[in-house]
């Protein structure tokens, strides 16, 4: 799509959207009506496409790629090619929740544990009243489930499907079954339902905004230390390409 504005951050294109422009994108997908795949790009991400060129081509093959993660902020100014804002999965999620409760959009959630997509479609239920949750469904990436998953999904007939089976498998769940399923906005949400339901909570809007959300989910979350590596190996790489 040549009238994209994105960066180009090691190799990832990123779009350069504010949320307004992503929900009117997506909104958009849902006129068309044909499948889209939408990811939330953040630095781990970018890391990970590094050694895993498949996922990579995901990425790159989207139709649209949030600048999620505050490293891309930074990454981008340094690269030269600065993104505006950064647009959150589970931002996303409650905005896109809001418009669809005014527009009639049917919504599914499939992944996180056992009850978690339930309990986050109770919350957004809880704050959108009019909004249609047309499924809610744990399951699991593993390939032998994904037939009968699928099938769940196309009866409910949803026009925005969110997964939450961490990155990369929900991208390559959502590319290996977004055809069949037809859906007009497919989007991997990560850890999203747990924020929303209230199993996680999410950094204060002070921490945000210093960019340091990451540092507040590892002091949570210790056991992700070794995902958080990814962080300096990533400030690496941007100023090698920077500097070389
Ligand atoms: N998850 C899942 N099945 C899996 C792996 C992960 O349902 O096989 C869920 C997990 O419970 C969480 C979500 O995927 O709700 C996101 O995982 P993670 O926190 O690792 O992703 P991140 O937000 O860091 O991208």
């Amino acid at each position: 799509m040549a009238d994209r504005d994105r960066a180009n951050i090691l190799g990832i294109h990123v779009d350069n959207v504010t949320y307004e422009e992503a929900l009117r994108k997506m909104e958009g997908f849902i006129m068309d009506g044909r499948p889209h795949q939408v990811v939330t790009v953040n630095p781990e991400f970018i890391v990970t496409a590094r050694k895993d060129p498949y996922f990579a081509r995901i990425l790159n093959d989207s139709h649209l790629a949030l600048p999620d993660g505050q490293g891309l902020l930074w990454a981008s100014l340094i690269l030269g090619s600065p993104l505006r804002q950064r647009v959150t999965g589970v931002d996303a999620v409650i905005r896109m929740a809001a418009l669809s409760e005014k527009k009639g959009y049917r919504m599914y959630l499939l992944g996180a544990a056992q009850g978690v997509a339930e309990a986050a479609g109770q919350e957004l239920r809880r704050r959108y009243p009019g909004l249609e949750i047309v499924g809610t469904y744990a399951g699991s990436p593993a390939p032998q489930e994904e037939d009968y998953i699928a099938d769940l999904i196309l009866r409910a007939h949803p026009h925005i499907l969110f997964v939450a089976y961490g990155a990369p498998q929900q991208e390559k769940w959502i590319s290996r079954n977004l055809l069949r399923l037809g859906i007009p906005v497919a989007m991997g949400v990560g850890g999203a339902f747990d924020f929303i339901s209230g199993q996680a909570k999410r950094a204060p809007s002070w921490v945000q905004r210093l960019g340091l959300e990451w540092l507040h989910r590892l002091s949570h979350e210790p056991w992700r230390w070794h995902r958080a590596l990814a962080l300096p190996k990533f400030a690496w790489l941007v100023f090698r390409t920077r500097f070389r």
